[in-house]
């Protein structure tokens, strides 16, 4: 694996590759990488000849500054997984490296009503963090194809709406399975955070969203919900959220007609860390 940490020289070696005629697929991370991660690398090891990841812990997206000082770094794992996942090549620049000039404070991407709602209301900021960084990696990757996960289902819709607003369009988003824990729990960073009692706690917001999903053809959403939450609070999660959302606009969903693909979203905090999951219904 060939390691970039400039992006000049970066994107020297893509031009090059490029002009051979090698279709780029591109897995952005913030590192402590998981097997959800490697699941990415695989589906873009599939479809292009060189697949290109980044490590980044962008400072912009955390609204949380504790969040970000607490954010599990294990670059020598990382580094490992990469190489043996078959991953070509990694680019790890450093915020200075990302943002030469500072933080622009006058940026400001139109994400509609899609940064006022579920993740966007309770992390107020972090989806114009999150464009903000994106941009700046497709602007110098440029790859043909993107991978990202469907655990952060609502940040994929945001990225797709980024990419038609910079014009990105060329690129191709591919949105890839949630890979859990054989208990269900959906692998994230963050989950390094939790103690042990936590830990097994945790699986209770996948518990949560496969109640919905079970019960929806029998229940009215409110109460659904309603019980949902009860199952997060009787195991000492702090729910910020659960939702049922229309599966393509997240538009949240008070009556059902049984033809609109649906999705639950769900994040609470379990001790200081907060986790989100979701779950297609139907
Ligand atoms: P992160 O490092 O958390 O920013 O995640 C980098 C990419 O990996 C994002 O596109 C995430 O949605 C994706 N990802 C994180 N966790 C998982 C998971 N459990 N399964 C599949 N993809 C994931």
């Amino acid at each position: 694996m060939i390691l970039f940490r400039k992006k000049t020289d970066f994107q020297t070696y893509l031009t090059t590759q490029k002009q051979r005629g090698k279709k780029i697929g591109f897995v952005p991370t913030m590192g402590a990488l998981h097997q959800g991660h490697v699941s990415l690398i695989e589906s873009s090891r599939k479809d292009n000849s060189i697949t290109v990841s980044s490590i980044f812990v962008n400072p912009t997206q955390f609204n949380d500054p504790n969040d970000f000082k607490k954010y599990p770094v294990t670059i020598e794992n990382d580094i490992n997984k990469l190489e043996a996942a078959g991953c070509e090549v990694l680019f790890m620049p450093s915020v200075e490296e990302i943002y030469p000039d500072g933080v622009p404070s006058d940026l400001k991407y139109d994400l509609g009503y899609l940064e006022t709602i579920l993740e966007g209301k309770y992390r107020p900021g972090h989806f114009q963090g999150v464009c903000m960084v994106v941009h700046r990696l497709l602007d110098i990757v440029k790859p043909d194809n993107l991978y990202l996960g469907q655990k952060d289902y609502q940040q994929c819709m945001v990225i797709r709406r980024l990419i038609e607003l910079t014009g990105h369009t060329e690129i191709k988003l591919n949105i890839c399975p949630t890979f859990r824990e054989p208990d269900g729990l959906a692998m994230s960073s963050r989950n390094l955070r939790l103690n042990e009692e936590e830990r097994k706690t945790a699986p209770a917001i996948y518990r949560a969203l496969l109640h919905i999903k079970e019960n929806l053809p029998k229940g009215d959403l409110l109460s659904l919900k309603e019980s949902a939450v009860k199952k997060l609070i009787d195991n000492r999660l702090k729910p910020d959220y659960i939702e049922i959302a229309d599966a393509d606009t997240l538009k949240p969903i008070s009556k059902w007609n049984a033809g609109q693909k649906l999705v639950a979203l769900a994040a609470a905090y379990l001790g200081e860390v907060r986790l989100i999951d979701n779950l297609v219904l139907n």
